[in-house]
């Protein structure tokens, strides 16, 4: 960055209506702020664009000075990929609009925008689009991944719900892509990552949800770990798509719900939504509102914003994060017993595996129907560790490798591109895409033969330009 004269970075301010930040700036430090503080990088400056042509302008600045460049869609990558260390960040947090069209059924919504922003947008209007489970994270790098929570079952990935974008391509051209134009980009973006541009806009389809749902947590000693995992597999064997359920296994946190005398224990919890009526709700929950001696019931009518948020306080910004995942077709009793063994080695009191079911419409896409991929995968398992500070990481980090690889033979070989550390290479980037990585690699050659885009999961390597 030193090498690019003080004229020719101030000749790119001055065209920009938003700002340019510089180390020294007061609102440096937030724009540069990500979640997971295991990652130290420093970007020499950061653009906060207020406009399409703000993005034009900095991927052509970036490309001519031959700048690295990184994309700040909500920060919450795992592996740090919103910053750029010495180069140029963008930092699309002030364009976050979110538009509802109620009569095509679609919102609009800005790069910027978080989980939370979109919810609270379209459930004014009682939709919504798939979106995750914390709402602080963005929506930006969740969709470019592929995207999955409570709404999988029912409406497939989050990017089969993904109708159309704006994006700024490497030669600062602003394009359209969607399923009628740019066939091949638009494919790309649907799991591909941020390796094929700068998106400016997302249309995402939405459905009638809420606004109530009948959801929440409950919770019991990790003594009932095996009954209320059996339970757990019976119970996603059948259950309706409108009901979608988590399993975690952690130590107790010492929230007010749980009584005092459990906070630190070992628990097992499942987290419920289910988006039909009230009555079939109570139907379908009973045999688990009724299971053993459960520590804690939340689970009750609220609003589909607020289940979105519940998680929220279990991952809070700023905290050492190391996590692995895989993709599994089903849970047999050999993976339970594995999930069980490692749990009880839980190194932290914050650690968690967990288990999320998403079999349902995504399997109803063929393999090739966006670049994501894995539409065999029925549950993601995630082994999660998180310490305030670097002194417990290399711990942590070493009981989430173990714990992966013992689950790891009963995965189907796929694993979930936006759970990637930074340490995870370029084979597990083709363990994500699988069948679709060397279409993927052909449009990236196309679109980025540069490799300009390369602050992600970068197929470049693959395409044998890296
Ligand atoms: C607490 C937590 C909970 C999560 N829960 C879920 C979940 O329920 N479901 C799920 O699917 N995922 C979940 N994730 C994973 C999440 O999808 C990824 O971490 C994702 O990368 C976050 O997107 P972001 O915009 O916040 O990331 P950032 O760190 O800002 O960016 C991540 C990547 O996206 C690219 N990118 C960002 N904006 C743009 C853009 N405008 N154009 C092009 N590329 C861009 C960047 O280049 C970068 O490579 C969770 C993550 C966390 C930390």
């Amino acid at each position: 960055m030193s090498a690019v004269p003080g004229a020719v970075v101030d000749s790119f301010a001055a065209g920009l209506s938003g700002d340019l930040l510089a180390p020294e700036h007061p609102e440096f430090a937030e724009s540069t702020l990500i979640w997971n503080a295991m990652i130290q990088k420093r970007p020499a400056l950061v653009v906060r664009p207020s406009t399409t042509s703000d993005v034009a302008r900095t991927v052509d600045f970036a490309r001519q000075q031959g700048l690295e460049l990184s994309i700040k869609g909500g920060g919450h990558n795992i592996a740090g990929l919103a910053l750029s260390d010495g180069g140029i960040t963008l930092d699309m947090s002030r364009v976050n609009t979110v538009e509802v069209d109620v009569l095509r059924g679609i919102a609009r919504v800005g790069p910027g925008c978080k989980l939370g922003d979109v919810d609270r947008a379209t459930q004014q209007h009682g939709l919504a689009t798939t979106l995750g489970f914390v709402s602080e994270t963005g929506v930006a790098g969740l969709t470019l991944g592929g995207g999955f929570g409570y709404l999988t079952r029912q409406f497939g990935w989050t990017t089969d719900d993904l109708v159309e974008v704006e994006i700024v391509t490497a030669d600062g051209e602003v394009r359209r892509a969607s399923r009628e134009v740019t066939d091949d980009l638009f494919w790309a973006l649907r799991g591909g990552g941020g390796n094929f541009g700068v998106v400016t806009e997302f249309v995402f389809r939405l459905h009638q949800i809420g606004p109530e749902v009948t959801a929440g947590l409950i919770a019991w000693s990790a003594e009932e770990a095996e009954g209320v995992l059996d339970l757990y597999r019976t119970i996603t064997a059948t259950a309706s798509r409108e009901m979608t359920s988590v399993v975690l296994m952690r130590n107790a946190p010492p929230a007010p719900w749980l009584p005092a005398d459990k906070h630190g224990q070992p628990m097992i919890a499942m987290v419920v939504v289910h988006c039909g009526s009230p009555e079939q709700a109570a139907a379908d929950l009973a045999p688990i509102i009724n299971h053993g001696h459960p520590w804690a019931d939340l689970i009750e009518l609220k609003s589909y914003v607020a289940q979105q948020s519940m998680l929220d306080a279990t991952q809070p910004k700023g905290m050492h994060y190391y996590w692995k995942s895989e993709f599994l077709a089903e849970l047999s009793d050999e993976l339970l017993a594995t999930v069980r063994s490692q749990f009880d080695g839980l190194a932290a009191p914050a650690n968690q595996i967990v288990l999320f079911q998403i079999e349902g419409a995504l399997g109803e896409h063929d393999e090739d129907d966006g670049a994501v991929g894995n539409r065999d995968a029925a549950y993601a398992c995630v082994i999660a560790a998180l310490s305030p500070g670097p002194e417990a990481a290399a711990a942590n980090r070493e009981w989430v490798r173990l714990a992966w690889e013992a689950v790891k033979p009963f995965s189907t070989g796929g694993n979930y591109i936006n759970f990637q550390t930074e340490d995870e290479v370029t084979a597990r980037i083709g363990d994500s895409y699988r069948g679709n990585i060397e279409r993927l690699a052909r449009v990236k050659a196309s679109y980025d033969p540069t490799n300009l885009f390369r602050v992600n999961r970068n197929i470049a390597p693959i395409s044998g330009q890296g």
